[in-house]
């Protein structure tokens, strides 16, 4: 059986239960051969019911879905040749781990002899071969769930759905379990569309990430894109650390923003493509760690004049949390001896690298 990703197509999904609630509302993207698409977006935005209906377990309001070219939209589940991982999908407790990765091929009528074989692969490919005959309860976390992953791969599909897989295990483990997955799908050449609230597993796991907010695409693309121009002020504070200030727009040239901000200064920003922030307009500047030029030397009337209220140690950096003078926060890195000559309770000026900022439209309208 040769392992080939398959691509995906979701056109115009909508996903309702009863009248009340629309979970996933017009959602479209596509998924190209051998990607590793994250879906990410806070806890009841969708994710789910999204691979619900790709997996086959529920059935779509409205829209198509294709993999590989063919439209599964009607077709049962056991058509549709795709390995699941679901977080509440536990093994088979009175099954050892052989019989658990027996299961998928059992049921696709393979003969036993040849089962076994693509059974020991399976097990060496998550490197549980010494656990065959365990049976779940006397496994660890991790390696039940590199089980489950045995078992969802073992019939070789070409495409691999994730439902928060990694969300019980500790960090360490869920470090670990991410690197496995993802040198498995370079061997396998699997698509995997991987669901997660984490967006830190998110930008370190995909290709490209979809976010999610109330049953809505809010954008799709790359960590990198997704991280550093996002579309929507959503996106913004989902994805990535972030603290915004407010201010009054007083220029703008295509993206390019320049804002006062209400706490004194100007700063430079990059409104979202499509924007039509216009001077004058109330808007506000999302601020990630890096983006904040941190300069005590500067004289009064430059920057903007913050106090440092937290330090936090976190290894090679200190995080830094400063309040301005209006009570707003923002939060920056440095490295530990930078951060020494900061006492807490000082007060700095603060700048904003120019054009790396992002800039959205803050309710209330025109100044
Ligand atoms: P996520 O996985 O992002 O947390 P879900 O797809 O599970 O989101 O849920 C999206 C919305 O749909 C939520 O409001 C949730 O309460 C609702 N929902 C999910 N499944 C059902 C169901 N079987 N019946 C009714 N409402 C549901
Ligand atoms: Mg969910």
């Amino acid at each position: 059986m040769l392992s080939m990703g398959a691509d995906v197509r979701i056109s115009g999904l909508v996903k309702r239960y009863g009248s009340a609630v629309t979970a996933v509302d017009n959602v479209s993207f596509d998924v190209a051969q051998g990607e590793f698409l994250s879906v990410l977006g806070p806890s009841g935005s969708g994710k789910t019911s999204v691979l619900m209906c790709l997996a086959g377990f529920e059935v779509p309001s409205a829209g198509r879905l294709a993999i590989g070219g063919r439209d599964v939209t009607d077709l049962p589940p056991n058509r549709r040749e795709i390995g699941v991982i679901f977080q509440r999908y536990a093994l088979f407790p009175h099954m050892s781990v052989r019989e658990n990765v027996r299961f998928p091929l059992k049921m696709r009528g393979m003969p036993r002899a040849e089962s076994d074989r693509i059974i020991d692969g399976t097990l060496a490919t998550v490197r549980l071969a010494a656990l065959a005959e365990r049976m779940p309860a006397q496994l660890s976390g991790g390696q039940q769930q590199r089980v489950a992953l045995a078992r969802a791969i073992a019939f070789r599909p070409p495409l691999l759905l994730m439902d928060e897989p990694f969300s019980a295990l500790d960090k360490k483990l869920r470090d670990e379990m991410q690197v496995e997955v993802k040198e498995l799908q370079r061997k396998l050449g699997l698509t995997i569309i991987f669901v997660t609230h984490d967006q830190e597993e998110a930008l370190t796991m995909s290709d490209r990430i979809a976010v999610m907010n109330h049953g809505r695409l809010e954008q799709i693309g790359t960590p990198d894109r997704v991280y550093g121009d996002p579309a929507t002020r959503f996106v913004a504070g989902f994805v990535g650390e972030a603290h915004a200030l407010p201010g009054v727009v007083r220029a703008v040239e295509g993206r390019r923003i320049t804002l006062a901000l209400d706490d004194g200064g100007q700063a430079a920003a990059v409104a979202p493509e499509g924007s039509t922030l216009a001077a004058g307009a109330r808007a506000e500047i999302v601020l990630r760690p890096e983006h904040i030029a941190l300069n005590p030397a500067v004289g009064e009337g430059e920057g903007l004049a913050a106090r440092l209220i937290a330090k936090s140690f976190a290894g090679a950096t200190v995080g830094l949390t400063f309040e301005t003078r209006r009570g707003a926060r923002v939060f920056t890195r440095r490295p530990v001896q930078e951060s020494a000559a900061l006492p807490i309770g000082g007060e700095v000026a603060l700048g904003v690298q120019p054009g790396q900022a992002r800039c959205f439209p803050l309710a209330g309208g025109v100044a």
